[in-house]
């Protein structure tokens, strides 16, 4: 059997085979409105411990970079305007030199990730949050890393971890998702001659993007990735454990889980998951060591 990377349905015989002619039909008007169509890829190489899924692409990495630097520009504007952006230049440096590190390994799963116009920002609130928009666009909230009083090591572990969904597209994978759904229920419609034909599909991109919820699939991926990336670069991969035991802790002494957590479902296992990848990033991050 092989992997789908179509959205799932739960369908008879011939709602599938209707659905798949929906599809077909959608695509045709993806292409037709210009979106240069992917269809089922890997947007990542293997690395030691990656993913290799196979991924729904119906939008172009470009145009989504392009929507996601518009966002990110109003977002640093803002904070500027507020007096809360980079308000602490110690910690500033910190957080751009963990970067730094980190981003050219990228290239283990992404040849063209290290050439990506990065851009670290710190954002002097107290939310408990921190982000990699797709292109390499990173914030991280002050409050993350002042209230759980984050080390090097597991801010590199949320770095890396940040990061890989930008890597692995997961943006870009939602949005197409969103498109799928809607073009295929625009399609149907045109077809029972009730108008409409081609959605406002930036519209939907814009709106999947901004409000992007990672599946468990996606943060499992990230978490993998991740921890790669964060022993590669010479930082102890361990600090993945005490990064989430600090999570899971904010999360029950403040009544409400951290914003992190609200893009990012909690799940005990998740340390499971990380013990379970040491043996394999361990050695990575000795061999980073020894390089100095
Ligand atoms: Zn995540």
């Amino acid at each position: 059997m092989t992997e789908s990377c179509l959205p799932n349905f739960s369908a008879t015989g011939e709602e599938r085979q209707f659905f798949s002619t929906l599809r077909l039909l959608a695509t045709a008007l993806l292409v037709s409105a210009g979106l240069g169509l992917t269809g089922c890829a890997s947007t990542t190489e293997r690395g030691t411990v990656g993913a290799d899924r196979k991924q729904l692409l119906l939008i172009s990495s470009e145009q989504l970079e392009q929507m996601a630097a518009k966002s990110y520009a109003k977002l640093r504007a803002d904070a500027f305007r507020q007096g809360k952006l980079n308000t602490d230049p110690v910690l500033t440096q910190r957080v751009r030199a963990i970067a730094a590190r980190i981003e050219p390994h990228t290239a283990v799963f992404r040849r063209d990730a290290p050439g990506w116009k990065w851009e670290v920002n710190v954002i002097n609130s107290n939310e408990l949050n921190a982000f990699c928009m797709p292109g390499g666009k990173i914030v991280f909230y002050a409050g993350l890393i002042r209230q759980l009083n984050l080390s090097d090591n597991e801010i590199a572990v949320v770095m890396g971890h940040e990061i890989s969904h930008a890597l692995r597209e997961h943006s870009r994978e939602q949005v197409s998702r969103a498109i799928a759904a809607q073009t295929t229920i625009d399609v149907g419609a045109a077809l029972l001659g009730l108008g409409g034909g081609a959605a406002d599909l930036a519209n939907t991109a814009y709106e999947a993007l901004v409000a992007t919820k990672f599946s468990r699939v996606d943060e499992s991926e990230a978490d993998r990735l991740g921890l790669e990336l964060t022993a590669r670069a010479g930082y102890d991969p361990r600090a993945g454990i005490t990064l989430w035991q600090k999570m899971m802790k904010a999360s029950s002494s403040r009544g409400s889980p951290p914003e992190f957590l609200s893009t990012h479902p909690a799940e005990t296992n998740r340390i499971q998951q990380i013990e379970s990848l040491l043996p394999a990033v361990m050695p990575l991050y000795e061999a980073a060591r020894r390089r100095g």
